[in-house]
């Protein structure tokens, strides 16, 4: 397929609307189609705002009304023609999600879709279309503006041309793609993020620890960001649906504190799209301060999210190293998540895991038999020459 000079991208949501400037910072001509007008008048400020902040940190030497200038709206797919590429940000809904490439299915076969789903499969999606082989996933990490990650998908029918063209346009965009052959629900690094956050959630709701000492924890480990502010970050209400979606496929390992996030919802408390979470954003950012807790073990977090990291490697998902690419390159964090884990020793994970397992007998700290496997051999980290690594 030659150059791609014009993109669709379907929803102006939280994720649309961002990646959407990327593409017209890249020089596409864009269409943005969103079923709701509210989110594309959003649009025009959500662009400028972005603009002003990448100028001002050399990001970029456009200025607002040139962009703009390429960019095009409507609420009609019917005007969703004459592009070489589209790009799915609508809501988190197989049923809609479905429905929407059932009629992009009409589209020429050149046209390369993809989705920037996060919890469901692209083959899920692609299910029984004719055009199955063009669909691909391209998820990015929120925000999308700033981080570099970006998941590209095989589903089962998807050709190698289109994770070409897909992981080229991430190149396009300034990103680093990371090419992901088995597709399954969550990929990588929500798989990761969803088990870690998992532990946070439920410390929480158990009280014991504050979001302020949980993110002050993570922070204090060198996370540019906590988990109670990711979750007000992303949505409540997405948190709750990917854990939904999860627990479909992985059973109970992804059950939540749905009592603490019922209630924040009830409230009205949806995170930065709401004005207030765990945080209040009524009036911009919030001030993340707070000291870590002398009381909670932060390591919790790790064990949890290495658990998870055992578990991809089991499905055949991803290998240690992509799994660490990610975690670093989608959470802009300076350790890898395996990493992490064989400095702190596989033992001392799987004795954590066991320990909170026994206390809680929550499906999210049993361990992985792959985990109990490493350590039998004696492949316990760093410190033993082998652990998710060879050292
Ligand atoms: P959002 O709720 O902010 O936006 C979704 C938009 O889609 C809304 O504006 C809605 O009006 C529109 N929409 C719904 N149905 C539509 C249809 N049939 N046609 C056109 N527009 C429609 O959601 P979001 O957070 O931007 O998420 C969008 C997608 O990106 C989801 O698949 C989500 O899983 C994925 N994603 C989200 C994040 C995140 O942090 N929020 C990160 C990575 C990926």
């Amino acid at each position: 397929m030659s150059e791609v000079s014009s993109v669709a991208v379907i929803g102006a949501g939280t994720m649309g609307s961002d990646v959407s400037l990327l593409f017209a910072l890249s020089g596409c001509e864009v269409v943005v189609e969103d079923v709701s007008k509210k989110a594309l008048r959003l649009l025009e400020n959500k662009y400028r705002s972005n603009v002003e902040v990448l100028r001002r940190i050399s990001m970029t030497k456009e200025d607002f009304e040139s962009v703009w200038e390429r960019v095009s709206v409507t609420t009609k797919l019917e005007d969703v023609r004459d592009v070489d590429f589209v790009f799915e940000a609508v809501s988190e809904d197989l049923e809609v999600k479905r429905k929407l490439f059932g009629v992009l299915d009409g589209l020429p076969g050149n046209v390369v879709l993809a989705t920037n789903t996060s919890s469901l499969s692209v083959t899920e999606i692609a299910e029984g279309l004719r055009g199955a082989k063009r669909i691909g996933g391209m998820h990015f990490s929120n925000p999308p503006i700033f981080m570099p990650l970006v998941e590209v998908v095989k589903g089962r029918e998807t050709s190698e041309e289109t994770l070409g063209v897909i992981a080229r346009m991430a190149e396009r965009l300034g990103k680093t793609p990371v090419v992901l052959r088995k597709d399954m629900r969550g990929f990588v690094l929500n798989r990761i993020l969803m088990a870690a956050g998992a532990e946070g959630l439920w410390a929480i709701s158990r009280g014991e620890v504050t979001p302020e000492e949980l993110d002050a924890s993570l922070k204090a480990m060198g996370f540019p960001i906590g988990f109670a502010e990711a979750v007000d970050n992303i949505g409540v209400d997405i948190v709750m649906a990917v854990g939904r979606h999860f627990r479909e496929v992985y059973g109970d390992r992804f059950l939540l504190p749905v009592g603490l996030l019922e209630e924040m919802a009830e409230e009205g408390r949806l995170g930065k799209k709401t004005g207030r979470g765990f945080y209040e954003w009524s009036s911009g950012a919030p001030q993340v301060g707070g000291k870590p807790s002398e009381s909670y073990d932060v390591m919790r977090v790790v064990a949890a999210a290495a658990n998870e990291a055992f578990w991809i490697i089991n499905d055949g998902v991803a290998d240690p190293e992509i799994i660490d690419k990610v975690a670093k390159l989608g959470m802009m964090s300076p350790v890898g998540v395996c990493e992490l884990a064989d400095a702190v020793g596989l033992d001392v994970v799987a004795n954590l895991l066991n320990e909170l397992y026994g206390r809680y007998g929550l499906e999210l700290y049993k361990p992985c038999p792959l985990l109990k496997e490493y350590v039998v051999r004696g492949w316990r980290g760093k410190n033993a020459g082998r652990g998710f690594h060879n050292y």
